[in-house]
């Protein structure tokens, strides 16, 4: 993979990379595109990474279809697929890791002990490896992303991290490989984060500003979902995830919720409209 990538650059090409655990949707689709039109080379990962996944969560189970990705990645006009083992990313003797800052404790962090700390020194990995001038990652791991941020300006990597909007089904639920655990039903419920989501940015477009109101009425349209579980409803700082008080800037809604055995996760910027016009008052 570095030969590839380091012939490309020596020939003056720009390579763009997007880093999938494979089980690829239109949510990954959209990042290939992207990096296709914006670079002269494309690699893309698939690797389900066994060290961002916590004792009883499901490495074991995550939907893996090498061959169906092979085909979406070539249809997509992707150059290379890097599709390491295990054994091969993390060698017996393997005890290296980065620690994910600050930006990771919260939300995703809270409830998902170790799991950025496997995310940043996976990427931290596939980057040296993949040596790309850009990589794309989705706004759906909207804490991930700012984690990968984090990242890079903190090791000087030199790549430009370009994110890209969250892809949805029809009706509105975010793309996700785990989508695929859901039955019918819980496929039916899941439109809870969405319509929670939705809630919250009515709440902002009609003048509310309290984060805490905002994260409590998603949270009530999740509990009122018999099949869902709320882990948590946020309203935090885009870029440093803390929480805020008042909805003064644009502010991230972020969701985590469970159904049976699958844990989704959702996000939306909140972007109180006529902020401008109500600071002149
Ligand atoms: P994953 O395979 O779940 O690790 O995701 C690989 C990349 O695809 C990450 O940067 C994700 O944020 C991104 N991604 C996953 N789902 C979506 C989606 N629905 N829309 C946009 N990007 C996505």
């Amino acid at each position: 993979m570095r030969r590839l990538s380091l012939a490309e650059r020596a020939a003056g090409k720009s390579v763009g990379f997007v880093p999938t655990m494979g089980a690829l949707h239109e949510g990954h689709v959209s990042l290939m595109r992207r990096a296709r039109a914006e670079n002269d080379f494309v690699a893309v990962s698939i690797f389900v990474n066994p060290t961002q996944f916590g004792p009883g969560e499901d490495l074991e189970r995550y939907p893996r279809d090498l061959e169906r990705d092979l085909d979406l990645s070539a249809g997509a006009g992707v150059d290379a697929v890097f599709a390491p083992s295990a054994e091969e990313m993390y060698p017996k003797d393997f005890s290296s890791a980065v620690e994910p800052g600050a930006v990771a404790g919260p939300l995703e962090g809270a409830s998902r002990p170790g799991h950025f700390r496997g995310v940043a020194t996976v990427v931290a990995k596939l980057f040296n490896i993949v040596l790309p001038d850009r990589a794309y990652f989705g706004q759906k791991d909207a804490q991930q992303l700012a984690v990968i941020r984090n990242l890079v300006r903190g090791l000087n990597f030199g790549v430009q991290v370009v994110a890209c909007p969250i892809v949805r089904e029809p009706d509105g639920l975010a793309m996700s490989s785990r989508n695929a655990y859901l039955n019918p039903g819980e496929r039916q419920a899941a439109l809870c984060l969405a319509r929670a989501l939705k809630t919250a940015a009515d709440l902002v477009a009609d003048g509310e500003r309290q984060a805490t109101k905002v994260a409590a009425a998603m949270a009530e349209e999740i509990v009122e979902e018999p099949l869902a579980e709320l882990d948590y409803a946020a309203v935090v700082d885009p870029d440093s995830f803390e929480d805020i008080e008042k909805i003064t800037r644009p502010a991230l809604a972020l969701l985590a919720v469970r159904f049976g055995r699958t844990r989704l996760i959702d996000n939306l910027l909140l972007e109180p409209a006529g902020r401008s016009r109500a600071g002149r008052k």
